[in-house]
């Protein structure tokens, strides 16, 4: 997928999570600073009552419900479970996303706080290169239990519920039979979400700008079997069986309960999410740097 300059940001909007008391300080500077350069600021509800409720100013008018159409850009304060977060809010509006890291890892959220000012020169000097990352659309065909946004940008997973035992995982690929995963879930995930979950059950990891999709089954019952990678047109059917009444269905870590024997279909969305980085920065650096290869 494409890189991309960024136009020169006049108006942001913000959203966070509500576990920063040891950064809301940096938050009242990210302000400052956005403030300084006359760029408008509408923030989540939700963060900024949290902000309020901390002492950090904020006025009526910059308080909003929805992502405004018309902002430049958009900044999401916490980790990357709270990048998901924000990339579901503004959903197909395309607004691009700058990750601020207050949390742990931070592949998605990749600058730190300390990073505010310059942060906020690239944005408003136009100097910020946008990434396109594919999306994953969910279709649940007449299941009752429909996910009320059916989409991730990490990873669509299917896992056991309420029991110990196996599921099994009927996987077609463009309707054609690729296997029976008996194991303990599979996990369908996107580039984006090639260094989340799937990371941790031995996936491969695939550059954010590939249009792919990739399957790892999590604790499969066979030594045969591998996380494989198909591609980003491919369409992916999951008929899912267990010894419980029921399974779990997770986009990026929201959740619903499924009936067992129903089927899933998971293609490419029709929309992808945008996230910004600085020009100087490259995914090869952060994949370096947070999982500190070549360290000796
Ligand atoms: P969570 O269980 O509270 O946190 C999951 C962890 O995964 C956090 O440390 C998060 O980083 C990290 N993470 C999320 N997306 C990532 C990505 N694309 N690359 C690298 N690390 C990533 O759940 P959550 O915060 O709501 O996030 C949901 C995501 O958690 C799911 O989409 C799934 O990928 C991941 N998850 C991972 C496991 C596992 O590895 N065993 C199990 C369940 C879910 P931050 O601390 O920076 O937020």
């Amino acid at each position: 997928m494409n890189q991309k300059l960024l136009p020169p940001v006049r108006k942001v909007v913000i959203a966070g999570n509500s576990h920063q008391r040891l950064h809301l300080e940096d938050i009242c500077r990210l302000l400052a600073f956005l403030r300084e350069r006359a760029i408008s600021v509408a923030i989540d509800r939700r963060f900024a009552l949290y902000l309020r409720n901390n002492e950090v100013e904020v006025s009526d008018q910059e308080i909003t419900e929805c992502p405004p159409a018309d902002a430049g850009a958009a900044i999401s304060i916490g980790g990357d479970g709270t990048f998901l977060r924000t990339a579901r809010w503004i959903g197909r509006l395309g607004i691009p996303i700058l990750g601020i890291n207050t949390g742990h890892l931070g592949f998605l959220a990749s600058y730190t706080p300390e990073e505010s000012r310059e942060l906020v020169d690239m944005l408003y000097d136009g100097n910020a290169e946008v990434e396109e990352r594919m999306v994953l659309r969910v279709d649940v065909g007449d299941c009752r239990d429909v996910p009320e946004l059916p989409y991730a940008l990490n990873e669509v997973a299917i896992l056991k519920e309420d029991t110990s035992s196996m599921i099994n995982v009927n996987v077609e690929v463009n309707g054609n039979y690729l296997a029976d995963y008996l194991a303990d879930g599979l996990l369908v995930s996107t580039p984006t979400g090639s260094t989340g979950y799937s990371l941790s059950v031995g996936g491969p990891i695939l550059f954010p700008g590939l249009e792919a999709i990739c399957l790892s089954p999590i604790a499969p019952h066979t030594l045969t079997f591998r996380p494989c990678v198909v591609s980003g047109d491919d369409v992916v059917k999951a008929r899912t069986t267990t010894r419980a009444s029921q399974y779990r269905l997770s986009l990026d870590g929201v959740s619903v309960l499924m009936d067992a024997g129903s089927e899933i279909v998971i293609s490419k969305a029709d929309f992808i999410t945008r996230v910004i980085r600085r020009p100087d920065d490259s995914f090869a650096s952060t994949l370096r740097h947070k999982l500190l290869w070549g360290v000796r």
